[in-house]
Order: structure tokens, then sequence, then C-alpha cells
């Protein structure tokens, strides 16, 4: 199913079953409109060959086109987050050693949660992603999915596998779950154990999931301590049938010191040499990782590069609004009975940060052509140079 939103003289389109977005602006949305009149072509066959597209979208786009001449969004950002994160709990079973939560008290309450799902959909957002602590342990995970559903969006799960079995799969399914993402960061307990618990219920996980019907792929975290071993966990995610390996950047830790564990400038272009061989399952790679895809793609779009406050922000588990889960930017907790969802994305001072830095941000950054499409992790540079507006002096893959 397609979902067609009208933006700030342009259109996005959200294929639900593939979780993906087109933002479409300028001539190519002159060509959409073409096609919406009849005429046919090359980009309209693109979208469609893509699954974008299909005949009964036809009046829909004509009508978000026409929408988009009177929509004004905020500066560097769309009208609306394509998704919300929200951390359900802090709650976790497990003790991983490079856990970045330093309380793990809060929970959200379903009267919240639900108010936050009803304003994501009246923005017409496309997608809510879960994550934690734990959100499997969180009691009413059945049905807030089953809310996000009856509202047409889609919605997802970051987990370790903990607590998940063939009967809360089905439930979760049936409940209209669209994707779940299990973390392992080796792919034997010996390396995973290096950064994470749970390696016995991730790989349980893995397994029952292989053997369902649902769509999952794996979260591995790039670090000193594992980079060596990610050709066996591509074959891993191969051989369980697993639908991406998506490759996390290593955020400091409370815990841990930053640059034993970060991957040094050599580790970093093995891993780019990795990437490039590797073709037995589909290899994503996490916006704070966005040097490196813009480096491997030798391109840049406005969909690219950090999207707190771009294209998404995360509600935390005390209630607070965030740019991202890695970062204490936290603004207090909305009145239930306003419209805060749309005031914290129309008026938030941090996202207006986040959406300034391709303006304000330093060297090596602001001498970069990759900067429109990277912006760099502002969950790294924060901690390591203390300023929110420096540029990532850590990165060795600046475009000319
Ligand atoms: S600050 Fe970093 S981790 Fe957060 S959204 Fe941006 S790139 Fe991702
Ligand atoms: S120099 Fe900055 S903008 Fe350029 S690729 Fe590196 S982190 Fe991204």
């Amino acid at each position: 199913m397609n979902i067609i939103r009208a933006e700030d003289n342009a259109i996005l389109i959200w294929n639900l079953e593939r979780a993906r977005t087109a933002y479409i602006s300028g001539e190519e949305m002159i060509a959409l409109s073409r096609w919406a009149n009849g005429e046919s072509n090359p980009f309209s066959q693109r979208l469609e060959d893509l699954g974008l597209l299909a005949p009964l979208c036809k009046q829909a786009v004509a009508n978000a086109i026409q929408l988009s001449a009177n929509i004004n969004a905020p500066i560097n950002s769309f009208n609306a987050p394509e998704s919300i994160h929200i951390e359900l709990t802090e709650h976790c079973p497990l003790n991983c050693p490079m856990c970045y939560k330093d309380g793990k008290v809060n929970e959200l309450s379903t009267d919240y949660l639900l108010e936050v799902i009803r304003q994501a959909a009246e923005m017409g957002v496309f997608q809510i992603a879960f994550g934690g602590g734990e959100p499997l342990i969180y009691p009413y995970l059945c049905s807030v999915v089953t809310e996000i559903s009856q509202f047409k969006m889609a919605s997802t799960i970051t987990t370790s596998g903990m607590g998940l079995t063939a009967s809360r799969i089905n439930e979760l399914k049936q409940a209209g779950l669209n994707h779940i993402q299990i973390s392992m960061n080796g792919s034997s307990k010996d390396i995973h154990s290096r950064s994470r618990d749970g390696f016995d219920e991730g790989i349980a996980a893995l397994h029952l999931l292989q053997h369902s019907d649902f769509s999952f792929g794996i979260n591995w975290v790039a670090r000193m301590d594992n980079i060596d071993d990610f050709p066996k966990m591509a074959e891993l995610a191969n051989n369980c049938n697993a639908n991406n390996l998506n490759i996390l950047r290593y955020k400091p830790s409370p815990t841990e010191n930053y640059n034993d564990c970060a991957l040094t400038s050599e580790k970093t272009d093995l891993l780019e040499n990795f990437i490039r061989k590797i073709k037995s399952v589909r290899i994503k790679v996490d916006s704070a990782f966005s040097n490196l895809r813009c480096k491997i793609n030798s391109r840049t779009s406005f969909m690219a590069g950090c999207g707190a406050g771009r294209r998404f922000f995360t509600v935390g588990a005390c209630g607070s609004y965030m740019p991202c889960s890695h970062i204490n930017m936290k603004e207090k907790p909305m009145n239930l009975h306003d419209n805060s969802l749309k005031h914290f994305w129309e008026n938030s001072k941090h996202l207006a940060m986040f959406r300034s830095l391709g303006e304000s941000i330093s060297a090596p950054c602001s001498d970069c052509s990759y900067l429109h499409g990277c912006y760099s992790c502002r969950a790294v540079v924060l901690p390591t140079e203390g300023c929110f507006f420096s540029g990532d002096k850590s990165c060795g893959m600046q475009g000319n």
C-alpha cells in the first residue's frame, strides 16, 4: 500500500510493505504530475518498478501535488515526521556492558502513548518505531500495535529477542506489527558478550523468526572488538534469511572508554571493504554512519544523513520529546490535551538546532561536499567535541 503526503513544494510517497519512502520535488514532481494526467515517463516508470506508484494512486498524487503549493514546512525539514521513535520502557532484563542508558525506571503510560499515536496519525506520520529498554516487556505492546495498524501506520520494534516466543510472534503479527530488528553484536557468544548480554536469547529469536513469515533483520553495532567478525555476521544473517543486516555506529556509553571501542580509520576502511564485497545479505548503514554511506554511494540527498528533526524525533520513556534517543536534549512532556506533537515539531528549539547544522557546523564538515547528505552524528560529536555545532574531526571521509 502506498501513502502519499503533500510536503513543502514536494510530495512524499511511503510504501508500507517495503518501508520505503520517496521524496519528490522539482523536475521529478513535474514528471509525476504528467503521469497523473496520463502521460507515462521514465521517472514514473522507475517508481512503478520500485512499487511506489500504481495506477490507482493517480488522483492521490494529483491532489498532493496541488496541496504542496500551500504547505510551509519548518526549514530544512519535512512538514511532519516520517516516523516517530518511542522508548516504551527503560526497563530491561539484560545488563549489556555497552548500554548507554543511565536510569532504568520509567515506562510510558498507555493513555499517554495512545494520545501520541492519535496525534501522530493526525499529522500524517507513516511509521512508529518502538525501542527501549526492552520493548517486549512493555505489557500493552500488542494493544498499542493494534491501535497503530487501525490508523494505517506501520510499526516496528528493536529488541534483544529476550521473551520472543512462537506465540508472541503470532500475537504481534495478528496485532499488525510490520517488522522486528534483533540486536546482535557477534556471531559467537564470546564476541557478542564483549558488548551485549543475551546471546542465546538473540540466536533463539532469530531461529524462531526464520521459521515464521515475519519480516526481520539484525542490528549490529560496529566496534573495535567485533569488526573482524563482520563477514561471519553476514553469514549468520544470510543463514537465517534475515531481511537486512543493519550497521550501527558506536555511540559513547557512560561505562566504556569511547576511544577504545569506536572504529579507528583503518577499521572503518575495513568495514567499507566488507560492505562493498558482501552480496549475500542486504546491508543497511545507519544514519550515524552517513559519512560512510556518502562515501560508498558518492552522492547526497535531502533524505540522507542524520534525520533527527528532519525526518523523525523521539518520545522518551519519561514522556519527554527529544530529537534523538542517543542525545539528552529533552523537552518537557506534553499536556495530553494540547496538540503538542505538532507544536513540538514546528517550534522545538532543539529540533531547530539540528535543522540549522548545514549553515552552522564547523570544519571539517563545513568544507565537505557530503555535508547535506551527512550532517555527521551529534550523538558522537557532542560528547567527544563538547560543542553541538562542531564538525566531526574524527571523520576521514570528507568529500571534495
Ligand atoms: S544524532 Fe546520530 S544517532 Fe541521532 S539521529 Fe542523528 S545520526 Fe542518528
Ligand atoms: S567531513 Fe563531516 S560532513 Fe563530511 S563526510 Fe565527514 S562527517 Fe560527514
